[in-house]
């Protein structure tokens, strides 16, 4: 029964490897959202992007956002600087910017590049991280890359860590050098969206830990894939920040909306 049961497990694993091999050869460069292989990502510089069906179907962040978290601010009656959390909140990261508003058919990407073996999705949306924050990077200058960790039995589990293909890729396109083992996640946490706010926090306590004792490091920019209330990379920022970096900066693909004061 146990060899059965095993057997089984070693096919499914076969055909997940084959499935993301031909999704390889048959989507070599598709777009993350329709993935339909865009006219001009034939013809032009065959770099994975989203098509132009698709770019009204997302909603980049756009100023006005939060000073701190990089959430796209509500209107509001006067100019301010920061959203209803980042009031409510004290961060212990400096500052975090996000590429897409978490909603509509971007939703399903997420999903995808992390439960659905589509890897592939974190090149095109890294690129477009980079054509739109690129120069915010090269501003705060970190000297590493970091992507959030998982805990290695879910690592091993879905086969890969999506932060750190984004943060790979990010590393590629900047020329800074990506950092994967200077975090590692201790705990395997519950899963932060069943939770409440405090309980998130206490989730969170003592679930990460720097691998390395002591490290040089001024800047460190952390990259993952969806932000919503920044318990998990407040959680990072502190171990990082007790281990003695001194500025820890955040990138987010997805970010979700202002709420606006309650
Ligand atoms: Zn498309
Ligand atoms: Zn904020």
């Amino acid at each position: 029964m146990r060899k059965q049961k095993q057997n089984a497990k070693n096919i499914i694993k076969m055909l997940k490897f084959v499935y993301r091999l031909l999704c390889r050869v048959v989507y070599p460069e598709c777009c993350p959202i329709c993935d339909e292989v865009a006219p001009q990502q034939l013809t032009g510089d065959g770099v994975a992007r989203i098509c132009p069906t698709c770019r009204p179907k997302v909603t980049p962040v756009q100023t006005p956002f939060c000073m701190k978290c990089g959430k796209p601010l509500i209107e509001y009656a006067e100019r301010v600087e920061y959203c209803a959390d980042c009031k409510r909140i004290a961060h212990e990261y400096t500052q975090g910017r996000a590429v897409y508003v978490y909603r509509g058919a971007i939703i399903g990407t997420m999903h995808r590049l992390k439960y659905n073996h589509r890897q592939d999705y974190a090149v095109a949306l890294a690129r477009d991280a980079y054509e739109r924050l690129g120069s915010w990077i090269e501003r705060i200058a970190p000297q590493v890359i970091v992507p959030i960790p998982l805990h290695k039995k879910r690592k091993k589990t879905r086969g890969y860590n999506q932060a750190q293909l984004l943060a790979a890729e990010l590393s590629r396109l900047t020329g800074i050098p990506m950092d994967a083992d200077l975090l590692q996640r201790t705990m395997d946490t519950r899963p932060q969206r069943e939770l409440s706010a405090s309980e998130r926090k206490n989730n969170l306590k003592k679930a990460f830990q720097m691998s390395k004792k002591s490290v040089q490091l001024e800047k460190v920019l952390l990259i993952d894939d969806i932000y919503t209330t920044g318990s998990t990379v407040d959680a990072v920022a502190r171990v990082l920040k007790s281990g003695g970096v001194r500025q820890v900066y955040v990138l987010c693909v997805c970010i979700g909306g202002d709420k606006g004061e309650e």
